[in-house]
């Protein structure tokens, strides 16, 4: 039987796991490795907490689990603990699918030295429980600027005006929900660098975000009288009218307030160890305005990382079709790679679906005529390289464990969103199974 490893459990990599278990063209035994415990990647990370429907694609990816040939390693960095190269020499394939972990930054004065200025990314990973993310405290925030007008900034800003009580029903940690109830904010200012018409925000959840209860809208910097709808494709012309009904319908008792300011650009977040405010300069006629904030999300865009000896370019794997290549662009054999660390960072989750199909569909056809190569044992190196991996039975216990305590909140779930418990779940077991 052939072996393919697929480094990252989010929704490409096991997409593309299914694919390769359920394809009966060549018989596959697939490792699936993930530097958390738990599988899902942004599924469970990144796709907002109130978006149930989205979430549910979590029992299609989890099917890949079903397979018996298919195993889970937990709590494995690749390029730090195990190096691509190395498990060549045990995988008659790999597939990259870490997806992209970093966020881009806009490069102006006060982003990164001040307090309460950090990546949506990074405010995504909080309240969506991610065990490496940090505490943010919300107590004094009244003000919130959301810098780029994609779906990530309507996902947080979204998330900052929303009724607290409407996201209690939610799987969000208990810590976040309690800082998401304290807090007084009053204002989230959404700003696009273009105008309405080119916001890559989808007009479902733009609409999402104006329906909010007690949430009004105001538009600055955009007049919609002079946009030609017709010349618009059919996303961003829904996107205009829908902030036209917005901003015509009165919200009686509005206590929170959103504000679309477009055609204006960030260029200096001010403020002294914390931030004040956000200085933006409109791309019309050169006028500057200062928005008060408490709190500042950069929601500009993800990049990825490279790992050590993988071709790399503009924030990608290089890659033809899902086949790695090399800087003079002939493939290298074994590698292949899918999901935003192959195309970049973008579509929404079922994107990743078509994509792996074709890395695993090339994967295929090479794998079927690859002279068969004696491959070392990928247990034997894990254990030779010091790495305690966890399994799939030890994700399993996360699962039941934050199934139980969404339980006695009456939920469906509650995550554990601190390593030291997810990690007491993982060891106590194996300490246990030792003894
Ligand atoms: P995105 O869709 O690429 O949006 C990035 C935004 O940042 C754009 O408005 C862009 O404006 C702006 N931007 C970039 N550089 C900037 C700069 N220097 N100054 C000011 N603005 C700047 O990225 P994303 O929101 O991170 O989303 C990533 C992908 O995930 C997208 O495909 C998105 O649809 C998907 N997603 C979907 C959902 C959902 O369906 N609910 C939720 C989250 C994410 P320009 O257009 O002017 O460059």
């Amino acid at each position: 039987m052939r072996r393919v490893a697929i480094i990252g459990a989010g929704p490409s990599g096991l997409f593309a796991a299914g694919q390769l278990a359920s394809q009966t063209e060549v018989e596959v035994a697939i490792d699936i490795f993930d530097r958390l415990p738990t599988p899902f990647g942004l599924l469970r990370y990144g796709v907002a907490p109130d978006h149930d429907s989205v979430k549910a694609v979590a029992k299609t990816l989890a099917q890949a689990f079903d397979h018996p040939n298919v195993r889970f390693f937990g709590l494995v960095q690749v390029g730090k603990q195990v190096t691509p190269a190395e498990l060549l020499r045990c995988y008659d394939a790999v597939i990259y699918a870490y997806g992209a972990e970093l966020d881009r930054t806009l490069g102006i004065p006060g982003e990164t030295e001040l307090d309460g200025s950090r990546s949506a990314r990074e405010f995504v990973s909080w309240y969506s429980g991610h065990p490496d993310a940090h505490y943010q405290d919300l107590s004094k925030v009244r003000s919130a600027v959301v810098v780029g007008v994609g779906n990530v900034a309507v996902d947080v800003s979204r998330i900052l005006l929303k009724d607290p009580a409407e996201l209690s029903v939610t799987d969000m940690p208990e810590s976040v929900l309690n800082e998401l109830r304290a807090t007084q904010i009053e204002h989230v200012w959404l700003v696009g660098r273009r105008g309405p018409e080119a916001a890559a925000f989808t007009n479902v959840e733009l609409r999402e975000l104006l329906g909010l209860e007690g949430v009004d809208t105001e538009l600055i910097g955009a007049d919609l009288t002079t946009i030609d709808t017709e010349g618009l494709d059919r996303r961003a012309k829904a996107n205009v009218e829908s902030i036209a009904k917005a901003i015509a319908e009165p919200t009686p008792g509005a206590t929170r307030h959103l504000h679309l300011l477009f055609n204006h650009r960030p260029v200096e977040v001010v403020g002294q160890d914390t931030v004040s405010a956000v200085v933006f300069e409109s791309n019309l006629d050169g006028s500057r305005i200062e928005v008060p904030a408490d709190l500042v999300l950069r929601s500009i865009g993800y990049y990825g990382v490279p790992l050590p000896g993988v071709p790399f370019s503009d924030g990608r794997i290089l890659n033809l079709e899902g086949r790695v290549l090399d800087d003079d662009l002939s493939a290298r054999p074994g590698e292949y790679v899918t999901g935003w660390i192959k195309r970049g960072p973008s579509g929404l989750i079922g994107a990743n679906k078509k994509d792996s199909a074709e890395t695993v569909a090339n994967l295929i056809a090479d794998l079927a005529v690859a002279p068969v190569r004696e491959l070392a044992d990928p247990d034997a190196l894990l254990e030779a390289n010091g790495v305690r991996a966890s399994s799939l039975a030890d994700w399993r216990r996360i699962d039941e464990a934050e199934i139980a305590r969404g339980d006695l909140l009456g939920r469906e779930r509650t995550k554990i969103e601190a390593w030291h418990e997810l990690l007491d779940l993982v060891f106590a077991e194996q300490q246990a199974g030792v003894s």
